[in-house]
């Protein structure tokens, strides 16, 4: 899908960049616990937390 880069305008470059360039990467999610990143079920590596519970214990 290689374009020449002259041939894509301003406007189509930016919108594509808003739309795919997130801020999450790829099976990152946003723990509900303690707000860090950490890859999707997965037990978060911050808190210790997964599922609502509690699955190791991390010290501050
Ligand atoms: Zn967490």
């Amino acid at each position: 899908m290689a374009v020449p880069k002259r041939k894509v305008s301003k406007a189509r470059r930016d919108r594509r960049r808003s739309n795919v360039w997130k801020l999450e990467m790829p099976g990152m999610t946003k723990c509900p616990k303690c707000g860090e990143y950490n890859l999707s079920h997965r037990v978060c590596k911050a808190c210790g937390y997964y599922d609502g519970k509690q699955i190791i214990k991390v010290e501050d």
